[in-house]
């Protein structure tokens, strides 16, 4: 469902009329390429719609290409190839400053000799408004980030975290069409990392403009976003839910990136079932990914550790699931649950499964049946 009809539904709190002077843009990127002269472009031909409204999150590792995609989308960077439209109208030549777009950057980049108001107020200054109304919509944005009271504050005097929130109120006060978001957190200790973020996500509900953020951080970007798109290599792995990325990894690199996973490297294209040593598995065909089933794709089976369950004493696993011989290796006492670290099968595959309250038996050093039902493995592309 697109962000925007859910938002509608959900009874939120009207927004403040200065910060929603955009209900959101929408933003096209169409086989967008950008080469630096190095032998692989930064970003290779990637088509992306990101709907009005939208948290979308450029979730990938270091050197992936996100930034880079972000600063295409700002102006920074100039195209090599494609094209890029805000709303229906291509904006590729525009330089930055006519982009109307808020900007968060991990560095605050505030005005150390203005106070919290008067840094608030730059960008309405730059676009001539009245002084009344500046007034106005800093008093309001203060409000919206909790800053209320700060207004004559110099960045000095504040906390990261509220240097942040007067970056944020900087970057939304005149109403862009969307906010750009560069790993905002990443100098953040991870408690005020947290907070951040449920305010992230609070203002953009109350704002309903479109956010593009780019993060590393696969928790952040389940926490937050309405879609991912997953870079790998300067392109788009898989874009979509946080749960669809989660639930259905089309790849390995996907299922990877997002979450543990339990891995079995098959020797082949998939056939009618799914031999690894000794055993041969049942496929259940709602858990092959597009991509794994393409007739020459090289396929993994993909576990997730909370659907394994352990099996002791020769205990037989129910039907409808597949199962392996593993031995128990250690186990991990991670708070509210244990995990058991498994080594399965002849070879070196490790493997890892969430304990249960019914699984207080397994111990380590056990040889034990490690199961899971059908429906819950994920057949991926490697
Ligand atoms: P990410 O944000 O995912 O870490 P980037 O978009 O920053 O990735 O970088 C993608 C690739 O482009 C990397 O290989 C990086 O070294 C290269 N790159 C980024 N910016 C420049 C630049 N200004 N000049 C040359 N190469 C660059």
């Amino acid at each position: 469902m697109p962000a925007t009809t859910a938002r509608s539904t959900t009874g939120r709190p009207a927004a403040p009329a200065t910060v929603t002077a955009s209900a959101g843009t929408q933003i096209l990127l169409t086989n967008v390429t950008k080469h630096y002269g190095l032998a692989t472009p930064a970003v290779d031909d990637v088509s992306l719609t990101i709907e009005p409204g939208e948290f979308m999150t450029l979730l990938g590792p270091s050197g992936s290409g996100k930034t880079t995609t972000l600063n295409l989308i700002a102006g920074f960077e100039t195209l090599t190839s494609g094209a890029i439209e805000f709303n229906g109208a291509d904006v590729s030549a525009l330089p930055p400053h006519k982009r109307n777009l808020g900007m968060l950057f991990q560095n605050y980049a505030l005005f150390p000799h203005m106070t919290v108001a008067q840094n608030v107020a730059y960008p309405l200054k730059e676009r001539r408004l009245g002084k009344p109304e500046i007034t106005r919509k800093v008093g309001e944005v203060l409000e919206l980030v909790q800053l209320t009271g700060r207004d004559d504050h110099y960045p000095s005097q504040l906390s990261g975290g509220q240097q942040q929130r007067v970056a944020l109120a900087r970057a939304i006060v005149f109403g862009p069409n969307a906010l750009l978001l560069d790993e905002p957190l990443g100098a953040l200790d991870r408690n005020l990392r947290a907070t951040l973020q449920a305010e992230i996500h609070r203002i953009h509900r109350e704002v309903g403009t479109t956010f593009v953020f780019v993060t590393h951080d696969q928790e952040e970007a389940m926490n937050l976003s309405d879609r991912i798109a997953l870079f790998n290599n300067g392109r788009i792995e898989q874009i979509g839910t946080p749960e669809a990325l989660y639930e259905s990894p089309e790849t390995l690199f996907a299922a990877r990136f997002l979450g543990d996973s339990n891995v079995f490297e098959l020797s082949g294209p998939l056939g009618e079932s799914i031999p690894w040593e000794d055993n041969v598995w049942s496929i259940a065909p709602e858990t092959v990914s597009a991509q794994a089933s393409a007739a020459e794709a090289r396929v993994a089976l993909v576990v997730r550790p909370e659907d394994v369950r352990i099996a002791v004493d020769g205990a037989e696993p129910p039907s409808g699931s597949n199962a392996v011989t593993a031995t128990v290796r250690d186990i991990e006492y991670l708070g509210s649950y244990r995990m058991a670290v498994l080594s399965i099968g002849r070879g070196p595959t490790a493997g890892k499964a969430r304990l249960g309250a019914r699984e207080s038996e397994v111990t380590e050093g056990q040889t034990v049946t490690a199961w899971w039902p059908v429906e819950r493995q994920h057949l991926v592309a490697v």
